[in-house]
């Protein structure tokens, strides 16, 4: 019989938001399902988008194991935060595999916890993401999953051409659900003894029915709106970038990046893998240049490293600048704006997106 993790990740594989296939990969299962239950989530489908469930009654028409079997190994993965599941529309339980960047590798660390377990899941999950990893998960296709939606709470940054849904106060208004989880990529770091970056750690933030399961699960706290706003804005200020889902609506998650730990902002700021190639880029920075007052505080909060001073005046590499805007935030002079580079938009809603994603991926 092929060995079972393998089975399981060439499962994985296929997902819209799936797991590129390396050896450190099984190596990752391996220590994530014993192997009854890995034959247990191969029973679960991996044609959905992320967080769309299916019922019992098609994953036990996948599997020869007996209801009695596979009840409860879907309860114990489902509590333990290895897959993912939510109540479906006839108010029936609904599980789904949970795909990358909605709960793997993020649920190891979304609780802040450090102990012997996030130690191992640390080192396990540092193996497998290598620059290459990422670049697959995030680089297949031409629509990407996520993009940076410009800093503005903290001041009021002159933006041209960013459409009202693209800023992030509308999307935590447009939640029904907000919680509040660590950040796993500096988590991951901290726990694994890095300590040059001392960005906050609890401010990753989910919306509805993520929200909903990460709560449930205990691996984040709820908060109201204006504790969202506040943390929003506080990211701002640090010199956080907001990274949320590539979607018009349906905004899923605001993840508050730095440029030291974060798999994407830092891959970028490496300058590992060109910025188009991993994220949506909607917006560049533009500087009044005439009215700079030579203060440097833009070149030195920029995540991304894309801002020198020469002869006290900053000069941005259009290549790399993520049209974040946390520089608009920190100048002194207030002469940074925030202006659109492409013409088109994200996807309709978070549907959309993945439908797209899923698309390009089957054309391949
Ligand atoms: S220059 Fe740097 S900080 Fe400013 S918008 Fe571009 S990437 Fe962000
Ligand atoms: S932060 Fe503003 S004033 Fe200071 S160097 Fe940059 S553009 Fe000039």
């Amino acid at each position: 019989m092929e060995d079972i993790y393998l089975r399981l990740a060439k499962h994985l594989q296929d997902l819209v938001m799936g797991y590129p296939y390396t050896d450190e990969l099984i190596d990752l299962l391996k220590e994530m399902f014993s192997p009854e239950e890995a034959q247990v989530v191969l029973a679960l489908p991996n044609n959905l988008a992320p967080l769309e469930v299916v019922g019992l009654n098609t994953i036990l028409s996948r599997t020869d194991f007996p209801k009695s079997t596979v009840v409860p190994a879907l309860e114990t993965l489902s509590n333990r935060g290895l897959i993912y599941s939510a109540t479906m529309a006839n108010g029936a339980k609904g599980y789904a595999l949970l795909q990358i960047g909605f709960g793997v590798p993020q649920t190891f660390f979304w609780g802040g916890q450090h102990d012997a377990r996030a130690e191992k899941m640390a080192a396990l999950v540092l193996k497998y993401f290598s620059v290459s990893t990422t670049g697959k998960v995030y680089g297949g296709v031409p629509t990407k999953s996520y993009k940076y939606s410009p800093a503005n709470l903290t001041i009021e940054v002159p933006m041209q051409g960013v459409m009202p849904n693209e800023q992030i106060g509308s999307i935590v208004e447009a939640a029904s659900k907000i919680a509040v989880a660590h950040c796993p990529c500096r988590m991951s770091a901290k726990i694994l003894g890095r300590t040059d970056c001392s960005h906050s750690l609890e401010v990753c933030i989910k919306y509805d029915e993520l929200a909903e399961f990460v709560v449930d699960r205990g691996l984040a706290r709820e908060i109201s709106k204006d504790e969202a706003h506040h943390i929003l804005k506080a990211s701002e200020e640090e010199g956080l970038v907001h990274m949320v889902d590539n979607a018009q609506g349906q905004i899923k998650h605001t993840c508050n990046c730095c440029g030291h730990y974060c798999w994407n902002v830092g891959i970028i700021r490496r300058r590992k893998i060109p910025r188009d190639q991993l994220m949506a880029v909607y917006f560049i920075r533009q500087t009044e240049l005439d009215e700079c007052i030579g203060c440097g505080n833009c070149a030195d909060i920029c995540p991304v490293d894309a801002v020198k001073m020469v002869d006290e005046r900053p000069q941005v590499d259009e290549n790399w600048c993520i049209g974040c805007g946390v520089c608009a935030v920190s100048c002194a002079a207030e002469v940074i704006s925030i202006i659109r580079r492409r013409e088109d938009q994200s996807p309709e809603n978070f549907s959309a997106l993945h439908q797209q994603v899923k698309t390009e991926k089957d054309l391949k």
